[in-house]
């Protein structure tokens, strides 16, 4: 797969502007183990980048124009390097522009270059095809330019880019997923201080399987929305009762429990979502050590109930295919993965399994909502990089 996408990358390049490119990149797309909607909330969390790449092919040139091409959609745009930087449209155009936005900002230089991309990363479900392009293109112009940027320039520049001209105000995880990510390693990142640890993830007899719900759910804005106020006022409420909580990091279950009535209901269920998906994360980290893979499944199957019932940002589509997969022999956990309403579900089942898991799961979901699965079984692969051989 990731050679066939190189070589059509290359082939396209060369199609595309009569000459071979002079540097190949590799950008990943991510995976989050555990740690949902904790990210606001001075949480942890546990990304991965997997075998799924963005591929960039790239040429520099001797004048001052900037042309993209965007090859799975077969659409390009060009710019001169003194160009004004503003969003446009066509939307995948932004994702670039705005890190070209950003070298700006920081006094970057670059000169002309010719560019092609292509990708095996699916956009748009959740696997974040759109920080691999940020980073992918940040990272090349990087090596390209020799432009001294570390890999944490690279993933904020990605999230910025995203923030000023894609207007999705992002967290980090995404973009430092995909520039970090090692192989066989996950990254277990605090979202707040960018401090982080690299875990190592072999799943001996199992495997990480995602499925791809398909169904996009409006109200994933607004409900996003929702969830960060109605935690930031239980975070208020708890503080103002125990003036020693800083974050939700300090706070106990014991604490919310003792405040339960005057939290109410809902801001009661959040906040206690939150403390408990924050000691998840921890478990989840202690678990793959000890390669207990029952507890890690276990553990996020934890997380995936309580982002259905406590912080309810599930939906029928995914708590189905949760449900239905953790009815299959062998298959140790199952919970939604992203910010809800839809989107994904990530899986840890036995390898041996998979190709029944998939035809199973395939059938009884077309079967309920007449939807047709995507499935991507995965590996944890290394971050954003340079193919050695143009
Ligand atoms: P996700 O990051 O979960 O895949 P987003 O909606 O954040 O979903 O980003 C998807 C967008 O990124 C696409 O709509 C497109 O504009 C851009 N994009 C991603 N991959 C490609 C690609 N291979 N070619 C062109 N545009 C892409
Ligand atoms: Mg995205």
């Amino acid at each position: 797969m990731k050679k066939q996408l190189i070589r059509q990358t290359r082939e396209h390049f060369q199609h595309r502007y009569h000459q071979a490119p002079e540097a190949l990149f590799l950008s990943p797309g991510r995976i989050n183990i555990i740690g949902e909607h904790v990210d606001y909330n001075d949480g942890f969390v546990l990304p991965a980048a997997i075998n799924k790449y963005v591929c960039f092919a790239f040429r520099k040139t001797d004048n001052e124009m900037i042309s993209l091409d965007a090859k799975d959609i077969n659409e390009s745009y060009s710019l001169s390097i003194h160009d004004n930087l503003v969003p446009v449209e066509p939307m995948w155009v932004n994702y670039l522009l705005g890190v070209l936005d950003e070298l700006k900002r920081r006094n970057k230089k670059i000169a002309g270059f010719q560019m092609t991309f292509s990708s095996t990363v699916p956009m748009g479900s959740g696997l974040s095809s759109s920080a691999a392009v940020e980073c992918g293109l940040a990272f090349a112009l990087n090596t390209l330019f020799d432009l001294g940027l570390s890999r944490q320039e690279i993933a904020l520049i990605g999230q910025q880019a995203e923030h000023r001209f894609a207007g999705v105000k992002c967290g980090i995880m995404d973009q430092f997923a995909s520039v970090f990510g090692k192989k066989n390693k996950v990254i277990k990142l605090d979202c707040t201080t960018l401090d982080y640890t690299y875990y190592e993830a072999n799943l001996g007899e199992y495997s990480l399987l995602l499925l791809d719900s398909c169904v996009k759910h409006t109200h994933l804005t607004s409900g996003y929305n929702d969830r960060r106020n109605e935690v930031e006022v239980g975070l208020k409420m708890i503080q103002s009762q125990f003036p020693a909580v800083h974050t939700f990091r300090d706070c106990s279950l014991e604490m919310i429990e003792q405040l339960k009535t005057e939290l109410g209901d809902i801001i009661y269920k959040r906040c206690l979502f939150v403390v408990k998906e924050i000691a998840r994360v921890s478990q989840a980290v202690a678990a793959l050590q000890a390669k207990d893979f029952s507890l890690l499944g276990q553990t996020m199957t934890e997380t995936h109930w309580g982002l259905s019932k406590e912080y309810e940002v599930s939906c029928p589509e995914i708590d189905f295919l949760v449900e239905t997969i953790l009815q299959q022999e062998g298959v140790l956990g199952s919970r939604m993965m992203g910010g809800g309403f839809g989107g994904c579900s990530i899986n840890l089942i036995p390898k041996a399994q998979e190709k029944t898991i998939i035809a199973t799961m395939k059938s009884a979901y077309f079967e309920k909502f007449g939807i047709h699965l995507n499935y991507y079984p995965v590996k944890i692969s290394k971050g954003t990089t340079q193919y050695k051989k143009a």
